[in-house]
């Protein structure tokens, strides 16, 4: 028996013994976790890398509790310091250093060897051609004209409009790609059953949806619900916090799907669980079912434009952002082909006479006030680096690192904020990049993206790239491409806390090179019939490995249950102290516009409550 064996089978059957005391450094060497990570500014930096995860879990294990006599005083003073670089963080920083006024510093601490959190990127060199793509976040969603976002990415130079996305090249006829990562269900989709369905060998359904699923090895009965499903028109709550929003908020998404559908637990969880039944990670029965339109309600976006995608996902608004905070982080203008092409500046990010500043590669493990949090004048923030602590000092703090880490840093955090971080749940998932060195395997079965429901993942999409990026301008079955399979860990029918649990634990018990060998069975298993040869075919992995990545909202999570407010309002409603909180996952929904706007009220927050100087600046963009 394996180690590995073991943790499956004997470790697993304990949710409690999980949540305590285990990290990568108990199951897996550095390599096996971490494994190949691509070239360039994001090489090392492939998802919570070893590094990240073993600090992060010395501090679970309170590893700081106390803190050691020999912290080094660093003698610095800020403003403001923001725990978390991702884009709430990195935005937080740039309203604070556009609005409070010139004399005021920001340091962004950041724990990754590069900023950006979900919004990092993977890169490929293939055949002597770069090859880019998302390590998590994808896509971007058109602003309405007017609105705070679009006025946000126009001043730091995202223009959707002007993304050209690559030609079609080559002799053979156009087949049409979408511009982002998820499938469209077009004519050139299809659905692949196997031995779980009777077809040991493998059997396509090309264009599913437009053939109504004839031919699919599956019961009359589960053929009609998934059409209803498909077809269904969902009625959107009119407004956060309406009787419709209240409605879904007390119910599980699965039930809202069976009650609308007419479709059975069964199909629910065989079918939709976990990608198209609730893109929370968890299967649906866990999930608030107003998780569902959350942001379709908050964030209405220009659907007619479409949504589009940088080469990397959104790690091009991390750079936007990250550009328009420090001049000289990226060399050269602000347009989308510089900043995507340009190599980051390291030694830009956090020079001493700078006002705002970015430290990579720090473990923040302890906030603290200094003395009563209602009466006190400074934070004092202490921070890991290889190994040595180090202590900085600001008159207020972002914690924008999300529920995980914040939790257990902010060491003087009241009860009601624990309690409040307690109804969080981040759900784990793995992006794994798969670097293809053509696609005419793909091509001779007449589709660009496919879903499957067994074996690992669920589906993949191939995508045009915009042509700003470092890529080749034309796309033809004989280009290389990268696809990427989005790996969720839900376990309809367990409690929340176990799906999580049980899916951390095999996201932290699984080597490199086991999900390299089940990744190329499942393409050999999908594809060998029609060409594909893994050895020759693949060029290369990269692992994505998120130990908290989607916030999965249960019911009550939105709207509190009885008189009680949902979990994020204790937390969103004011500072506690010098102390604010940031990051997508207290708007329950994870995308980027989300991190963006907690962004803006927490500098909003800083600059009225803990700064009556600059009370009465609006955060603008
Ligand atoms: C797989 C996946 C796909 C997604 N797809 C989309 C999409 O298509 N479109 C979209 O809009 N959104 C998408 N999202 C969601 C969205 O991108 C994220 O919600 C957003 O990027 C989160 O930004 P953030 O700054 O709030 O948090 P994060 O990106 O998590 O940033 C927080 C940062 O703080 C760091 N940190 C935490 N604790 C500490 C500490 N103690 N010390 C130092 N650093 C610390 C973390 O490592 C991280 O780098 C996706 C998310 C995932 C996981």
């Amino acid at each position: 028996m394996t180690r590995r064996d073991y943790l499956n089978s004997a470790l697993l059957a304990s949710g409690s013994l999980l949540l305590t005391g285990v990290s990568p450094r108990h199951l897996l060497a550095r390599d096996d976790w971490d494994g190949y990570s691509g070239i360039g500014d994001y090489a090392g930096s492939n998802g919570n890398t070893f590094e990240v995860v073993t600090d992060g879990h010395m501090i679970r294990d309170r590893a700081f509790e106390p803190l050691p006599a020999d912290v080094i005083e660093t003698g610095e003073e800020y403003d403001c310091v923001v725990v978390g670089g991702g884009i709430s963080g990195l935005a937080a920083a740039l309203f604070i250093a556009r609005q409070a006024g010139p004399r005021r510093t920001c340091l962004v601490l950041e724990n990754h060897r590069i900023f950006g959190g979900e919004a990092r990127r993977n890169e490929f060199l293939v055949d002597g051609r770069r090859l880019i793509a998302h390590q998590g976040s994808a896509m971007l969603f058109p602003p309405l004209d007017g609105t705070f976002l679009a006025g946000f990415y126009d001043s730091i130079g995202i223009d959707y409009r002007q993304f050209q996305y690559q030609a079609w090249s080559g002799r053979d006829p156009e087949m049409p790609l979408g511009h982002t990562s998820y499938m469209q269900d077009g004519a050139n989709s299809g659905f692949f059953f196997g031995a779980k369905f009777g077809h040991p060998e493998g059997l396509w359904l090309i264009d599913p949806w437009g053939r109504q699923l004839a031919g699919a090895p599956i019961p009359e009965s589960t053929r009609r619900e998934l059409l209803a499903f498909h077809a269904a028109k969902p009625v959107l709550p009119k407004q956060p916090g309406d009787a419709l929003s209240r409605h879904l908020d007390s119910i599980t998404l699965e039930q809202h799907v069976m009650d609308t559908c007419g479709i059975s637990r069964e199909t629910v969880r065989t079918f939709l669980s976990p990608v198209s039944g609730g893109g929370s990670g968890l299967g649906a029965d866990a999930l608030s079912a107003y998780a569902e339109y959350a942001a379709d309600v908050l964030l209405p976006w220009k659907y007619e434009a479409g949504a589009q995608m940088f080469p990397g996902g959104n790690a091009g608004v991390a750079r936007h952002i990250t550009k328009a905070l420090i001049g000289d982080s990226f060399p050269g203008p602000v347009t989308l082909e510089s900043i995507c092409r340009s190599p980051v500046n390291f030694a830009s990010l956090d020079r001493p006479d700078q006002r705002s500043r970015v430290r990579l590669h720090v473990t923040v493990v302890d906030v603290c006030h200094e003395g009563d949090p209602e009466r006190s004048g400074a934070v004092r923030i202490v921070y890991l680096r290889q190994g040595r602590l180090y202590r900085v000092k600001a008159r207020s703090v972002i914690m924008a690192g999300g529920c995980w880490t914040t939790r257990h840093v902010v060491r003087d955090l009241p009860r009601t904020h624990q309690d409040a971080y307690a109804q969080f749940h981040r759900a784990p998932c793995l992006m794994a990049n798969v670097a293809l060195r053509d696609w005419r395997f793909l091509y001779k079965l007449g589709i660009s993206e496919c879903q499957w429901f067994q074996g690992i993942g669920n589906y993949v999409a191939l995508r045009k790239m915009p042509v700003f990026g470092d890529v080749s301008p034309t796309v033809s079955p004989d280009s290389p491409v990268v696809v990427t399979i989005k790996i969720l860990f839900s376990k309809p029918g367990l409690p929340l806390e176990e799906q999580v649990t049980r899916g951390r634990m095999e996201l932290f018990s699984t080597p490199f090179r086991d999900y390299e060998e089940r990744i190329r069975d499942q393409f050999a298993a999908m594809f060998s019939a029609r060409g594909f040869d893994a050895r020759r075919d693949i060029a290369g992995i990269i692992l994505n490995r998120w130990g908290h990545a989607y916030l999965s909202p249960q019911p009550g999570f939105f709207f509190g249950k009885g008189s009680d407010p949902g979990p994020a309002e204790i937390l969103r409603r004011r500072p506690f102290g010098r102390i604010a909180f940031a990051n997508s996952d207290l708007a329950g929904i994870m995308d980027h516009r989300a991190s963006i706007l907690e962004a803006q009220r927490v500098a909003q927050q800083v600059m009225d409550v803990l700064w009556p100087a600059t009370s009465g600046r609006t955060t603008k963009v």
